[in-house]
């Protein structure tokens, strides 16, 4: 059995997670962290500090907000316990205690723990290697209408992708557009987010030629596919030695666990 600690449990993540927990068999929740209004009496142990329980586990699993990320990874880094983290949104500082967990104990953070966005990410790069440079490439991702963050890490994931394979900078990214904007400029990356409903997370790069373009999308019907994901992490995180993991290392590891 693999020992999870769980961080934002009472969210929709963290339901998600538990749910597939309960279904997989091979994985066990022993503690659950949230705010206290959150936690669920009857449920099992709830907490409102990973330091306190992460030791009970042999990985921690994060799904919570920038500062939840933040204690998880500073508590796996003192009590030696593996970290999955999914939060997204996070500050300069918060990245920087989430890499710094790295150096002692195995870390596997994704900004979308689903196989199809995996799945995209090659496809793109393979795409950006066939098309011209000179083709435009613009990002729309669609989520609920409580997300907190904007644009989805996902969509920066994507246009770190994009800005890679072009050598472009940061400021590459163009986050909407307004007023009398003129025409494109080369080497812009659009990045819209559309907000409303309960889009679960809907990720689309365009491909725009002159007279053609191509779409690759990804759509999440549900949060068990980034729920299974973490699962799968999670189970590779508690064989790997300390370090820093991506979602493409869980998937080339041999034998990997994903189901
Ligand atoms: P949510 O708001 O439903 O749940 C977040 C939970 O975290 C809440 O129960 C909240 O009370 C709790 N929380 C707040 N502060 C906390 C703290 N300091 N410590 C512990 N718990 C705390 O949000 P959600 O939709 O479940 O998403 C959670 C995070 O996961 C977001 O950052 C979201 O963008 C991200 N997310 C990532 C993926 C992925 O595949 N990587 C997929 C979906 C969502």
């Amino acid at each position: 059995m693999i020992r999870v600690v769980l961080v934002g449990a009472a969210g929709r993540m963290g339901r998600a997670v538990e749910a597939a927990a309960a279904a997989a068999g091979d994985v066990e929740i022993v503690a659950r962290v949230d705010v206290p209004a959150n936690h669920v009496p009857g449920a099992g142990l709830w907490s409102e500090d990973t330091a306190s329980v992460a030791g009970r586990g042999d990985v921690v699993v994060d799904f919570s907000t920038p500062r939840g990320a933040r204690d998880a990874a500073a508590a796996c880094a003192s009590k030696g316990v593996a970290l999955v983290s999914g939060s997204t949104g996070l500050g300069p500082e918060d990245e920087a205690t989430v890499r710094a967990a790295a150096q002692r104990v195995a870390v596997l953070r994704a900004s979308n723990f689903s196989l199809g966005i995996a799945a995209l990410r090659l496809a793109l790069r393979t795409a950006l290697s066939a098309v011209p440079v000179s083709w435009d490439v613009e990002i729309v991702e669609r989520h609920h209408k409580l997300k907190k963050d904007s644009p989805s890490g996902t969509a920066l994931a994507l246009s770190d992708e994009v800005r890679e394979a072009r050598s472009l900078p940061g400021s590459a990214l163009r986050h909407g557009r307004q007023g009398m904007a003129g025409p494109r400029p080369a080497g812009e990356v659009g990045v819209h987010s559309v907000r409303g409903g309960s889009w679960v997370g809907d990720h689309q790069v365009l491909l725009a030629g002159e007279g053609e373009w191509l779409e690759l999308r990804h759509v999440a019907q549900d949060r068990a596919a980034f729920a299974q994901g973490a699962l799968a992490a999670a189970r590779f995180v508690t064989t790997a030695g300390p370090g820093w993991y991506t979602m493409e290392d869980m998937l080339r590891a041999p034998g990997r666990a994903a189901r």
